[in-house]
């Protein structure tokens, strides 16, 4: 598996992720919920967000799957606390050009999210890191949909 090849550093930051990740908890009320599934290496990914004032107050998820899938879902809950919907796209694009090798993130200060920079090499795994970030888009497209009429 490419996972042992990873830098020692990146797996590091990954495994703890994977181990003990953030935020592992359904919401007792969340505002959208939105699953995420990927069938090339069966992870599954269930985000749960609840907003005050256009910003996200909670964000909890469920899921199984490689470490990676998990890890990257941790990452992503730590990411988006606080952030308003057009902070997350942003960060949801930046992430994906990021994981296409599109940016060069190495003179930015992005935490943790480096570490899964190092799983471009592994074009197999990049979806796995992609995962809890299309199901977040596709949980504020939901939202925004939801909020337009009301
Ligand atoms: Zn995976």
């Amino acid at each position: 598996m490419a996972f042992e090849a990873l830098d020692e550093l990146y797996r590091e930051v990954i495994l703890d992720h994977f181990k003990s990740p953030r935020n592992h908890t359904p919401l007792s009320k969340f505002d959208v919920e939105q699953e995420g599934y990927n069938p090339l290496c069966g992870d599954q990914i269930k985000l749960q967000l609840e907003f005050q004032n256009g910003r996200v107050a909670k964000i909890g998820f469920i899921g199984k799957g490689c470490s990676i899938s998990q890890a990257s879902a941790s990452i992503l809950t730590e990411e988006v606390q606080g952030k308003t919907i057009s902070e997350m796209e942003k960060e949801i694009q930046f992430f994906k050009s990021m994981m296409q090798g599109e940016v060069n993130c190495e003179d930015q200060d992005i935490g943790d999210l480096e570490a899964l920079s190092g799983v471009r090499k592994f074009p197999v795994r990049i979806k796995c890191a992609l995962l809890s970030w299309t199901t977040l888009e596709e949980a504020l497209h939901f939202y925004q949909e939801k909020t337009k009429g009301a």
